[in-house]
């Protein structure tokens, strides 16, 4: 099972906390879900079940399909495999995703899922994270968690002020997108061999940082994207971090996905103190990452995102600022009016602000959309994800601000 807890401690930079606390462990459940494994691991997995290694090849290959393809959820559906292989796989293992806890539908059609996760401890309550369907005209848009909050601390973002945090494994990560398509009916079927998909686009937006998390998101995005599987290509998954440098590079070669990276700001003492991983990775870093980043050309851009923050980053110098910034690199810019959460100590910029920002970097000839918030009703817009038995008290939040924000 491809479980890798990373145990990290509160890294120091420059005095202050960027980071919170040590990630939780992850204990996996009696029997493991073959869901997030790769066709490696699964060939050993039936190894363990008395298959021989001659017939393994072939197994893995139809075992894969009945997953990633027809998204069955028991053993008993996979009518071309042996009788006595489906009871002995029964007997070992499942194809579980993670638990469904609660399912919200917003009024704009976007669709929010509380999944249920087991937590370090058998005494403690299990984590949760959500996983939101975003649908549009052209597209459907899945954002994806990559961890059970964050153990970065942006002082917009709700995610930021959980406590609690560890890293899903591939299964549960690769499990959202499975979730999705059970809810939304979106596997394959013999009515719809080829049927138009929902789910075409992943964005790893939702909470946590991927990028702290790298080896599961790796693992989890080459079975999302595997041409025999759930089969959503690479150029339509996003993969958007606050700034962790040494693993941008990284991501261009072992992942390949396409770039977010969240900015924010275009001078590094505000970024600071909105993206405190700033004070270890600062712009000018993080900048000469994406002028690295394998694969950049105009065909495939790195997305900037910036949140538009009243009175805080949202001035025209600002945005002059960020067209000198981004000089050379092939980028598109994509301001996030800020969604607010119960105390939350931003405004969202005025709409007038919001489009002269907006014009000023599309006459500077950059696509600069805004993006529309979602799902508001339900809290499933950019930044609000959070685990109901997560929220903290008044008290507790404004200790975590300050952490944030002190020098
Ligand atoms: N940790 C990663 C991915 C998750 S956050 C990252 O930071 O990039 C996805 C996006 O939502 C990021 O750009 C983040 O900065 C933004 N965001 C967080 N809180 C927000 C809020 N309250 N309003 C608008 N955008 C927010
Ligand atoms: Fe973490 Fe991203 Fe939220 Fe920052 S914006 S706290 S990195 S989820």
């Amino acid at each position: 099972m491809a479980v890798q807890p990373q145990p990290t401690t509160g890294v120091q930079a420059r005095g202050v906390l960027v980071e919170k606390t040590p990630l939780e462990t992850y204990v996996p459940p009696a029997k493991p879900s073959l869901v997030g494994l790769s066709r490696a691991e699964l060939a050993d997995c039936i190894g363990q079940a008395g298959v021989p290694e001659n017939q393994r090849k072939m197994r893995v290959q139809q075992l894969w399909h009945w997953i990633y393809v027809r998204g069955v959820r028991t053993f008993g559906e996979m009518t071309n495999v042996s009788k006595a292989l489906r009871v002995e796989l029964e007997k070992h293992f499942t194809i579980d995703r993670p638990e469904v806890v609660a399912e919200q539908i917003s009024e704009d059609g976007t669709r929010k899922w509380l999944l249920r996760l087991p937590s370090g401890h058998a005494a403690e309550r299990p984590h949760e994270v959500e996983c939101v369907y975003i649908p549009e005209t052209d597209r459907g848009t899945l954002c994806v968690s990559s961890q059970v909050g964050c153990t970065l601390n942006c002082s917009f973002c709700h995610t930021g002020t959980q406590r609690l945090v560890r890293n899903l494994t591939a299964g549960e990560i690769a499990g959202q997108v499975m979730i999705a398509r059970d809810r939304l009916g979106d596997w394959i079927d013999r009515e719809t061999p080829n049927g138009n998909r929902l789910v075409t686009n992943i964005v790893m937006m939702g909470m946590g940082e991927p990028l702290y998390n790298f080896d599961a998101v790796r693992d989890a995005l080459a079975i999302v994207s595997d041409n025999e599987g759930i089969a959503i290509s690479r150029r339509r998954i996003t993969l958007s971090t606050s700034g962790v440098v040494p693993n941008i590079v990284r991501a261009g070669e072992e992942i390949g996905s396409m770039l977010a990276i969240s900015l924010h700001a275009v001078r590094d003492d505000l970024r600071n103190e909105l993206v405190p991983l700033n004070r270890k990775y600062p712009i000018a870093e993080l900048l000469e990452a994406c002028r690295n980043y394998p694969g950049l050309s105009n065909a495939r851009r790195i997305t900037f995102e910036y949140v538009m923050l009243k009175g805080v980053n949202d001035s025209l110098d600002d945005a002059k600022w960020l067209v000198k910034l981004l000089k050379g690199i092939p980028a598109k810019i994509n301001l996030i009016p800020f969604n607010p959460w119960p105390g939350s100590s931003y405004q969202c910029s005025d709409w007038d602000q919001i489009e002269k920002f907006s014009e000023y970097i599309f006459n500077a000839g950059y696509s600069s959309p805004v993006r529309t918030p979602r799902g508001r009703d339900i809290l499933a817009a950019c930044g609000q994800l959070k685990s109901e038995t997560e929220k903290l008290s008044a008290r507790e939040r404004q200790a975590l601000r300050a952490m944030a924000m002190t020098d």
